[in-house]
């Protein structure tokens, strides 16, 4: 039957729109495939954040080329930043291609693979109920999704980003902020719920910064709103910028218990000169204060943070003073990366640091921030917690990836444990053995349908579930 594989790289943005393009194409009768050889389409949604992204993107699409060349038939789509930024080039460099789409044209390519499905051989249609449950979002890239993607939802509430830091190619791809009305954001919260997802993230580049263009309500009443959906499991949001980090927001987050304890703050570096440079909006002063009152409002939670070594003119003591915040803070986690110089930004044109230095200061700052991310791990030993599964292990297929409300990865052998069992009790209940820079390791002990729900085969253990938080 017509079939589609989706490959994503890039953030969490990319992520939702995978998701709608699964969706669409679901709709239009194809089955989702993890696998691009048996695909009828194969499309590629692409990342243009740093350069190494960029290279692997363009790295897949020479790979892909050769599906196109045993079978003709097959269609090959990028979209994307990148598809954005270099249609010309891509064009150029890669006439095989059968559509390439922009960000702001996901829509076409939607009514694109309607077009196209009737010229696909349908074969033994297949439309079980199952196969739509367990629709996976294939691929190898940064942010694939798994066997039990519907589990998770991705919910777009804004595109683009109008803060326009000197690095960052975001708003020069996904234009300016672009807020979507609070009634589509419900709705399609309402239907991902109905469709069986436990785990709601509101997606957006400064998600903090949402406001409704008709109603005005701001990204407190917004989490509000969706916190009192029928049926909601859990709900989560990223990315937040610091400057939008209110009291009102703060005190909503703190009274919310379907919240995930985990917030997302990226600091990018600690020097106040740096920050200026980058056009941040926020000194590590004004940062040092939302994070108190985070703390105050939202005690037991995850912070986790991105951070950005070598930007031009960072000097050794500006650096410094990035290790002295993350050793004072202690993120829970910190994505951290050297800068990228992109195309068009104005950072790219300043006197870049010398080559090498970049990769001296990650190691240097990995060393810190790993050692805090350690200890975040090793107070979850000796506890049960409850995790959403993600899928086997890529290692060992023999085990279960999942991760916790504060979304620490744990893996632990599935046993007896398939895919139909927990398609619909999806939350796993593991008691945690050891803990290490990247995650944890346990055994499962029982699985449940909601995050609220009692566990069965460990009720006795219910008072600590999970709520690491409360412990
Ligand atoms: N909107 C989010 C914010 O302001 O925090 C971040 C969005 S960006 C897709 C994710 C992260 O990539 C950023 O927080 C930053 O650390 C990193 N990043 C963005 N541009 C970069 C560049 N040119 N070089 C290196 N890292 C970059
Ligand atoms: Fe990029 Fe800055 Fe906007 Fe984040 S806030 S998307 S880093 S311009």
């Amino acid at each position: 039957m017509a079939s589609i594989y989706i490959e994503t790289f890039g953030c969490q943005m990319n992520e939702a729109d995978s998701q709608y393009v699964a969706r669409r194409a679901t709709a239009a009768g194809y089955a989702v495939t993890a696998n691009a050889a048996e695909a009828s389409v194969v499309v590629l949604n692409t990342c243009t954040v740093r350069d190494n992204a960029e290279k692997r993107a363009y790295g897949r699409m020479a790979h892909f080329k050769a599906l196109k060349t045993a079978d003709p038939n097959v269609k090959l789509v990028v979209c994307g930043c990148l598809a954005e930024q270099d249609r010309d080039r891509m064009q150029a460099s890669a006439p095989y291609l059968d559509a390439i789409f922009g960000t702001r044209d996901l829509g076409r390519l939607g009514d694109a693979l309607v077009a196209w499905r009737d010229g696909f051989d349908d074969g033994d249609d297949d439309h079980s109920e199952q196969r739509l449950m367990l629709e996976p979002i294939g691929g190898q890239a940064d942010c694939v999704g798994d066997a039990f993607a519907h589990v998770r939802a991705f919910v777009n509430v804004q595109r683009g980003c109008s803060y326009y830091c000197t690095y960052c190619i975001v708003p020069h791809v996904r234009g300016r902020f672009d807020n979507r009305p609070v009634a589509d954001v419900l709705r399609e919260c309402a239907s991902a719920i109905a469709r069986g997802a436990r785990e709601l993230m509101l997606v957006g580049q400064t998600v903090n910064a949402y406001k409704d263009p008709a109603t005005g309500a701001d990204f407190a009443d917004l989490l509000e709103l969706v916190a009192g959906l029928d049926g909601l499991d859990r709900l989560t949001f990223l990315t937040s910028h610091p400057k939008d980090y209110t009291a009102k927001l703060a005190a909503t987050m703190g009274a919310l218990p379907q919240l995930n304890p985990r917030f997302h703050l990226p600091v990018q570096c600690g020097s106040d000169r740096v920050l200026r440079r980058m056009n941040r909006k926020y000194t590590v002063g004004q940062y040092r204060d939302k994070i108190a009152l985070f703390r105050k409002t939202c005690p037991h939670w995850a912070l986790t943070t991105d951070l950005i070594v070598a930007f031009p003119g960072e000097t050794d003591d500006d650096f410094v003073q990035t290790l002295a915040l993350c050793d004072e803070i202690a993120f829970a986690q910190a994505f951290m990366f050297v800068y990228s110089p992109r195309r068009g930004t104005p950072a790219a044109h300043w006197e870049q640091v010398a080559p090498g230095v970049g990769t001296d200061r990650l190691k240097r700052l990995a060393a810190v921030v790993d050692r805090n991310v350690r200890a975040w791990h090793r107070r979850k030993v000796g506890r049960i917690v409850r995790a959403l599964v993600q899928g086997p292990s890529r290692k060992d297929r023999s085990k279960l990836a999942a991760k916790t409300t504060d979304n620490v990865t744990l893996i632990a052998p599935a046993g007896s444990l398939d895919e139909a069992q927990l398609g619909v009790r999806p939350w796993l209940d593991v008691r945690v053995n050891e803990a290490f820079t990247w995650g944890c390791t346990g055994e499962i002990l029982g699985i449940a349908t909601r995050y609220d729900d009692l566990a069965p085969q460990a009720v006795d253990a219910r008072a600590t579930i999970d709520l690491i938080a409360t412990l």
